[in-house]
This record gives C-alpha cells, structure tokens and sequence, in this order.
C-alpha cells in the first residue's frame, strides 16, 4: 500500500478548520479504502464505481455545490487540498472522482433552473449519480467552434443528432447521461450553441465500448452517439446563444481540478523515488548518496512547490470572486508539465523496476500523459495565456 509520508498540508498551507477537516476525510478514505482497492480496478480496466458511491456518502460528490441543492459548499481551496490527498492514492479514482464534481455537475449548478437544480444537480451532489460532460467530437477537439452536433426545434422540444468523443463517466452503472453542447444556427446563419441534458435510456442515445487509454485505466470514456434523439425544451441548460461560453466557463474550473491531479502526482512519484532511492543499493552504498540522483529529488520537490503554489493562488481567485482564467491556465500548464517530466524522472530513480508495471510508479507514469492533454491540450493553454497578455 502507498502513502504519502513526506507532505502534511496541515503544516505549510493556509488551510480554515473545515478545510483541514476535509483533508482529514480524504487522506483517511483515499489510504484506507482507495489505495487497497483502486489498483484492481486499474489491472481489469473498470471504473471502481463501488469506491465513488462510498465517496458519495461521505459528501464527496457535492464537493462545490451549496448545502441548499445537496452538496457541502467546499471552497476550490479546499476541493484542491483534498484532491491532493485522494490523487496520491490513485488517479483514476482521483479523476473520476474531479470530472463529476467540476464539468459533470457545475454547468447545472452555474446555469440550470432551480427545477434543472432539484431534478439533476441534486443527486449528482448527493453522490447517487456520476455526472459528464460532452463537448470533444471526433472532428472538433481543441477547436470547440468546430462542433457539428446539433440541435433542431422539433415538437416543441429539440432534435439532437451527432456524435462525442472522449466522453468521462457518462457509461459505467453510477452515469446519469451527460450534459452536451450543440449547435443550433438555422442553415447560413452564424453559429449558435446550446447546451442540454440527454439522460441515459432516452432513445436514440447510444454509446461505444470503453475504451483504452495508456493511463487513467479505471476512467470510464467512451464515443456517445446522438440518433435523432428528441428532448423537451426544460433539458435546455441556461442561454440558448451561450452555451459555448458557459461550458468555456466550466471549463476554467475544470483546469483547476486538473492542476490539482498534477500536483497529487507529483507527490506521489516523488515520495515513491525517495523511498526507492534510500533503499537501493548500488556500489555498496544506497543511491539516495548520489549527487546526480539527490539533485533529481532536489529539482522534483522545487518544480512541485511552484507549482502547488499557482494553482492554490487560481482557487483562492475563484473563492474571492476574481477572475482566475488565466491563473487556472497557468496552473494547468505548470502543473501537468511538471508531472509529466517528474514522473519520468522517478521512473529513472527506480531504474528497470520503475518500467515493470507492478511496481506503482510505473503506474503514475502511465497515468502523467494524460494531464498535458485533457481539458484543453497545453498548447491551448498556451494561447489562452497569450490572449490574457494581450497577445
Ligand atoms: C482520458 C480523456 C478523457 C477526456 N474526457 C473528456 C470529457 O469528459 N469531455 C470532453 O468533452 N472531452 C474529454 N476529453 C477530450 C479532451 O478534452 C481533448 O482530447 C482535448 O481537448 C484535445 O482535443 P483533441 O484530442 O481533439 O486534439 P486536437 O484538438 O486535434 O489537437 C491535436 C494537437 O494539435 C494541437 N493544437 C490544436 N489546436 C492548436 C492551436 N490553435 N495552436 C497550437 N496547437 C494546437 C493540440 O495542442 C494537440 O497537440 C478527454 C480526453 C481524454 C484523453
């Protein structure tokens, strides 16, 4: 079993008591249950629902949602203080675990109707339901403008024909359906797009089999398929001419969450090398007493730091109202970057064992890739840093 013995975020961060509480929960939950269980889930490539609905009954689930529609109102501070704590664990839990609480349930939480609220938002806070978000298609990934799912006004509802791709938590036994965007601009006119709700057993929504990453194994995503599938217009989520703008907007919170994956993994790796390092022996002394391998630990725990502290300071900006899209960038960039080179580097420390895939840090290696590409590639983050610059 892994645990983290070098990080006590009670120590070095400003954390309130009901924060500290939380961090308490998670790091008893993610090393007593998580980290036992999580790695079987990770070998059969299934996504442990059983240890999400546990996450559930704890509150886990309604991490940012108000107490009034079934959540607990944690700060993103906290959110990001706890997701240390359940991403050293494991982390296709962790993101799982960070798609429902951020993209899979704020677009109904930021712009549904009281009754949208009561009717899902509830018990995906409740944690009785996981939550997806459906943006990716097959032709339009970093270019969301480029979408062609669309919507049509048909029997006093809309008419949605399409298909996603790279969809999080919208098939495994927990899944509620998803909330998508579409286009809705009659032919020749500019393009609109709206977002709705398409719950799972509506006819004409069908999915693909699970599919493969090199990483995340535990992660459910799979292709989603739109087939003239009709819904009423109260599954319409916010302003009809803003829905690209309101998932954009999730999105910012998204990449938070994000950051804070990046930041659990680099901890964990660079816990495991420590370890690792202090315990094997090469030339009659443990390799820890190297210089070039000091130095490796030395540089992980300072790119760490940097950036553990961009993303607290782009939570803290959402917690006090202020814009935080670019801080969210950076943090992102940063942090995934930092956890992917990392990652590599601990795999190094530990030699041929680290490329085994029994031993956990090659599972981190595996699971780094991906957090420099999802919720809008690092090249993207880039630009959004540019255009905040003014570029
Ligand atoms: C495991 C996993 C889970 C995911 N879950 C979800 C989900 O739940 N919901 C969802 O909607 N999506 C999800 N995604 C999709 C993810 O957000 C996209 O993969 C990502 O936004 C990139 O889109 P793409 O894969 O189409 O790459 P592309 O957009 O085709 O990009 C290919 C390459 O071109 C680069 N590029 C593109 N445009 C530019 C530019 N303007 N300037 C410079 N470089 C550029 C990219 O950075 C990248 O390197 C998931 C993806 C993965 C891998």
């Amino acid at each position: 079993m892994y645990r983290s013995v070098h990080y006590d975020p009670g120590v070095d961060l400003t954390l309130n008591e009901t924060e500290r509480d939380l961090v308490a929960l998670c790091r008893d939950f993610a090393q007593r249950e998580i980290a036992l269980r999580a790695p079987a889930a990770w070998e059969a490539a299934v996504c442990p629902t059983d240890l999400l609905r546990e996450m559930g009954e704890l509150g886990l689930l309604g991490m940012l949602i108000p107490e009034e529609w079934g959540g607990i109102g944690m700060s993103t501070v906290g959110f990001v203080a706890a997701m240390e704590q359940i991403g050293l664990a494991d982390q296709s839990v962790a993101a799982a675990w960070q798609a429902h609480v951020t993209i899979g349930s704020l677009p109904l939480y930021l712009f549904g109707t009281d009754a949208q609220r009561e009717r899902w938002l509830r018990p995906l806070a409740e944690g009785k339901v996981l939550g997806a978000f459906g943006l990716t298609e097959p032709d339009a990934g970093s270019d969301t403008r480029g979408i062609t799912t669309r919507a049509v006004r048909a029997d006093g509802g809309w008419l949605i024909n399409g298909a996603k791709t790279f969809i999080s938590n919208a098939g495994t036994d927990m899944s509620f359906g998803v909330t998508l965007l579409a286009r809705t601009e009659e032919p020749g006119e500019k393009p609109t797009y709206a977002s709705f709700v398409v719950e799972k057993d509506t006819p004409g929504f069908t999915m693909g089999p699970k599919m493969r990453g090199i990483g995340w194994r535990g992660l459910d995503t799979r292709q989603l398929f739109f087939d003239d599938v009709w819904v009423a217009d109260d599954h319409l989520v916010g302003d009809p001419a803003m829905g690209l703008g309101q998932f954009l907007k999730t999105l910012e919170v998204g990449r938070i969450s994000i950051a804070a994956l990046s930041l659990s993994l680099t901890q964990a790796v660079l816990d495991l090398a420590i370890d690792y390092a202090k315990e094997r022996r090469q030339f009659g002394q443990p390799i820890v007493d190297f210089q070039a391998i000091q130095f490796k630990l030395a540089d992980i725990a300072t790119e760490l730091e940097a950036a553990r502290w961009l993303t607290y300071r782009a939570a803290a900006l959402r917690d006090a109202g202020a814009p935080f899209l670019k801080e969210a960038a950076m943090a992102k960039l940063k942090a995934s970057r930092v956890a992917a080179w990392a990652a590599s580097e601990a795999v190094q420390i530990h030699g041929g064992l680290g490329y085994m895939l029994e031993s956990p840090v090659a599972r981190f290696y595996c699971d780094a890739k991906v957090l420099e590409i999802g919720e809008g590639t690092n090249e993207i983050q880039h630009v959004v840093i540019a255009r905040a610059l003014g570029c």
